[in-house]
């Protein structure tokens, strides 16, 4: 069966399958919204359902939903094999330059397709391509070789051009439930239910995330929470050694850990303003620390707390626009929030 391994997007499978049963199919699919949500998964069986050598079958039926198939096809997709069809990934390179859209994706779309019924070009991380990049892209969209769909996955579409997202048929995904994610999570990896709905909480809706944090990040978590509500800020040794501590560098890696830390930060911030205003402890978000957010909560001001929430907004902004000085905006961020 297609798509039962992918979860939520409701919408989107059933767009998929019925423009694929109705051959309807368009060009060029613009797949856009956060990271770790499953675009490319439903791209990728996207390519399966165009390329099924029992497609035709199931047109003729009106249906999709079969016995799970293992056809050759089907298997060559889902190994990355298949001839007609390319992933076309730039993990960790900034600038995807013209002759990288030309060699990889234009000449191998001009082709008649070798097996299948189509080409099928899935381009990850669409808005890594440069302008040049995104010109020549533009060009291939305009007049798009017959027998093939092109399927940009992105989570920042605004980044490329109008004229390509406009070309495009625009499918947006958004961040997953939070309790589809806690179930996934419950099914899939060793948490408890608390757990696993923090671990949602922190993932922002991308289940990808949720399963990529463990016992020892969500540990971590918790370290960073009791360290913080005990610093007294009048101690500078106290500050500096905090400070010290966080990741500073430039590298993707220190950047994901400051951004990890900083929505550990908001979301422990946000729980003491839900005690705040009444909320249960049923509602928090770091639920295994109930006793230091209710003591933040009895003492803190709401004021003071919307004050810290909103320094950790600026410095959060700040942090990932490169020439900032993180020594400085993070030892003002940690005296903030400890006074
Ligand atoms: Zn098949």
């Amino acid at each position: 069966m297609f798509f039962t391994s992918i979860i939520g997007h409701e919408f989107q499978k059933e767009a998929i399958r019925r423009a694929s049963l109705e051959n309807r199919v368009s060009h060029a699919y613009l797949f856009f919204g956060p990271d770790g949500v499953g675009k490319k998964l439903v791209a990728i069986e996207f390519a399966r359902i165009l390329n099924c050598i029992h497609l035709s079958d199931r047109i003729a039926e009106k249906k999709l939903e079969t016995n799970p198939c293992d056809c050759i096809s089907c298997k060559k997709i889902k190994k990355g094999i298949h001839p007609d069809v390319f992933l076309i990934e730039y993990g960790g390179i900034k600038d995807i330059k013209v002759d990288q859209i030309r060699e990889e994706v234009e000449d191998r779309l001009y082709f008649k397709p070798f097996e299948g019924r189509f080409k099928v070009a899935i381009v990850d991380e669409a808005h890594r391509m440069n302008l040049n990049a995104q010109n020549a892209f533009l060009k291939t969209l305009e007049e798009p070789p017959s027998d093939s769909v092109i399927i940009l996955i992105t989570s920042q579409p605004q980044v490329l051009l109008p004229t390509i997202r406009s070309r495009c048929q625009l499918f947006e995904f958004k961040p997953l439930s939070q309790d589809v994610i806690v179930e996934e999570i419950i099914k899939r990896k060793k948490l408890s239910h608390d757990e696993a709905i923090l671990a949602a909480r922190l993932s922002g809706g991308s289940l990808g995330k949720a399963l990529s944090l463990d016992q020892d990040l969500l540990s971590e978590r918790k370290e960073i929470i009791m360290k913080l509500s005990n610093i007294n800020p009048n101690s500078a040794s106290q500050v500096l050694n905090f400070v010290e501590s966080l990741p500073k560098g430039s590298s993707s890696q220190d950047v994901n850990k400051l951004m990890f830390i900083f929505y550990i930060i908001s979301l422990w911030l946000r729980d003491v303003v839900l005690l705040k205003i009444g909320f249960s402890t049923d509602f928090l978000s770091n639920r295994d620390l109930i006793p230091i957010v209710s003591k933040l909560a009895d003492s803190w001001s709401m004021d003071n707390v919307l004050d810290k929430l909103k320094f950790l907004e600026k410095a959060w902004y700040e942090a990932f626009r490169g020439n900032v000085n993180k020594q400085i905006m993070l030892e003002n961020l940690v005296l903030k929030i400890t006074e």
